[in-house]
């Protein structure tokens, strides 16, 4: 590796002899077609940015098509838990093999390289950001219509590393009604503007509790802001879910493919409207 190469994001992966070259196309890359790569992000941790992730999938893929899940959170994954897989994801002649759940999402998580998923990982940025890099230069990611990254929260070295190296199309911000979860997501937004990929719009999510025995909301959290933030940041809304503790009841148990919302079928069709007008104007 040249002295040059030690500040760029794709260090240690780079196959490339001097960067004014084209990156060489991987065996793994080769064999695969990715249509959308869409980042979903948050400012802050904790806000259900990995179970919005894993619903979007869930709901792609009920409408038919093919998608794959990269789980780009290396220190806290929880993709592989909520989806149920434990096995380990296999190697092939061209790369690294993802795994399927059990209705055929295709993931790819470092929980699924390790012996045991509880064990830490403890690694070094520069490192992380390798391991991001080949989940997607050295996965046999095949026919895939999205594949969507679960990005650590913030603006970190994972997060800068996916907007510099894969070629994202949009995103979607996933936020909570608590002030600094919002203020923090004001941040990912400007960030983002920085790479330019489009910002499809902003979920808030746990934006209230439904009463079990009336028809009253209980916002425990606050007034719920994410519309008036999304205007504020000149970024679409796409909508907001209830705490469900279904939801969390069927992540915990790997079942969210069992996961029904009504409210989250809302979202996912705002959601395609934004992918429609982005890619319409990308080819005008
Ligand atoms: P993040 O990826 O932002 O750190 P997670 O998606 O891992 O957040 O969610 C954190 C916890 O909150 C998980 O236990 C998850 O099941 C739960 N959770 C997320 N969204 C909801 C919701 N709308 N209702 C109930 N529980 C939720």
């Amino acid at each position: 590796m040249s002295e040059s190469c030690n500040s760029c994001s794709a260090a240690g992966t780079c196959t490339t002899d001097s960067c004014s070259s084209e990156p060489k196309v991987t065996e793994a890359q080769k064999a695969s077609h990715v249509g959308k790569v869409i980042a979903v992000m948050s400012g802050k941790g904790g806000v259900g940015k990995s179970s919005v992730t894993s619903m979007l999938a869930v709901s792609l893929m009920r409408q038919g098509y093919k998608v794959g899940v990269l789980d780009a959170d290396i220190t806290g994954p929880s993709i592989p838990k909520i989806f149920g897989v434990t096995g380990r994801a296999g190697v092939g002649e061209a790369g690294i093999l993802p795994s399927k759940s059990r209705d055929g999402v295709k993931l790819m998580s470092l929980n699924l390289m390790i012996e045991t998923e509880d064990d830490p990982v403890i690694l070094r940025g520069p490192l992380i950001t390798q391991i991001v890099n080949q989940f997607w230069t050295e996965v046999i990611w095949g026919e895939l219509d999205y594949l969507l990254i679960d990005l650590p929260p913030g603006t970190g070295d994972v997060p800068i590393t996916v907007f510099q190296s894969l070629p994202i199309d949009g995103v979607v911000m996933v936020t909570s009604p608590q002030a600094l979860a919002n203020m923090v997501v004001r941040k990912a937004i400007k960030m983002v503007r920085k790479y330019e990929p489009h910002i499809y719009g902003l979920i808030e999510n746990m934006a209230y509790v439904q009463c079990p025995d009336c028809t009253k909301r209980i916002e425990i959290f606050g007034k719920p802001k994410g519309d008036e933030e999304a205007k504020r940041n000149s970024i679409p809304y796409l909508g907001e879910l209830a705490i469900d503790p279904l939801l969390a009841e069927l992540s915990d148990a790997g079942k969210i493919e069992d996961y029904q919302s009504p409210a989250f079928d809302q979202i996912a069709k705002r959601l395609a409207e934004q992918i429609k007008i982005n890619s319409d104007k990308d080819l005008a």
